[in-house]
């Protein structure tokens, strides 16, 4: 008779507070026949900290695709084992892809142990749109692909996230102004959940400034967030769109009827919009 598969657990463990560790994640951890991490030391210390005691293996970028296959013919024979990263929730930037995508192709239950997360973290404190989010993860440390990449961001509207090393927010945020716009409103989320736990929110230029005069404010680790352009320019409008459209507007249509319209086509307010067309020299505006 055929065994039955065991399960592959992926645990979330903490960003920086102990107090994080779920009871359940705690249960698990010490319950499964083997925990895969990332370093085996610092795991070993989070688990120890909590009196488990357990088999370590690591699995990391550069042994994943090596290793995989030997754990999910383990899982398959009817092993439990835990995938844990070094904080936060494992695959988000972290490894373990491999593992899941052939551990669910073996017909392995892959099942989550949810808690902390420093994207889920940062979203949820920033204050802006959670809606709809586009999570970037790191982006290149080289400038120049890294500039390419927030140019192909520039018009999207979901609230923008990446993560990024304290010692290179400066020149990310440099670059999102180049590319994004200085006045586009932005959130450093930093070393959140711990001691220097900070959240500085202001235009991508504030915290330009910020970054350059504070040497606090580039220590740690930090999630990044971006508004969406929609959103950074929401009650403002497309001025330069609206002075194109307007004069020809006005040409083919009632006036009321080319102002509401390049109201709603440019999404500058009606009024600004109607006293634009008084300047213009339209008469009848309603
Ligand atoms: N998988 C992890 C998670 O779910 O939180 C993220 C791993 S990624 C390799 C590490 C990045 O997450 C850091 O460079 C930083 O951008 C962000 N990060 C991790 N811990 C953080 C914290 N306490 N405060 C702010 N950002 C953090």
């Amino acid at each position: 008779m055929a065994k039955t598969p065991g399960t592959l657990w992926v645990v979330a463990t903490p960003i920086g507070n102990l107090e994080d560790l779920s009871p359940r994640a705690q249960r698990i951890l010490g319950e499964v026949a083997l925990v895969i991490c990332e370093d085996t030391r610092h795991s070993g210390r989070l688990l120890a900290a909590f009196g488990i005691r357990q088999r370590l293996a690591s699995l990391h970028e550069h042994n994943e695709a090596r290793v995989a296959p030997g754990l999910v013919e383990r899982l398959a024979a009817g092993e439990s084992m835990a995938l844990v990263s070094d904080a936060g929730t494992p695959l988000l930037s972290d490894p373990g892809y491999r593992l899941v995508r052939a551990a669910a192709e073996a017909g392995v239950t892959v099942s989550p142990v949810p808690g902390p997360s420093a994207l889920l973290a940062a979203l949820s404190v920033a204050g802006l749109a959670t809606d709809r989010f586009a999570f970037e993860g790191f982006l290149p440390a080289k400038s120049g692909a890294r500039r390419a990449r927030l140019q192909a961001l520039a018009e999207e509207s979901r609230t923008l996230v990446f993560f990024e090393a304290g010692n290179r927010v400066g020149a990310l945020l440099q670059d999102a102004v180049e590319c994004l716009g200085a006045g586009r409103e932005g959130v450093l989320a930093r070393e959140l959940t711990k001691l220097h736990e900070q959240v500085y929110r202001g235009r991508l230029a504030q915290l330009v400034e910020l970054a350059g005069s504070d040497p606090d404010v580039s220590r740690g680790e930090m999630v990044v967030l971006v508004a969406g352009r929609a959103d950074a320019q929401a009650g403002d409008g497309d001025r330069a769109l609206l002075q194109q459209l307007l004069p020809a507007l006005l040409e083919e249509l009632p006036p009321s009827r080319a102002v509401k319209l390049a109201a709603r086509l440019s999404g500058v307010p009606r009024r600004e919009v109607y006293e634009l067309a008084l300047s213009l020299g339209a008469s009848g505006v309603q």
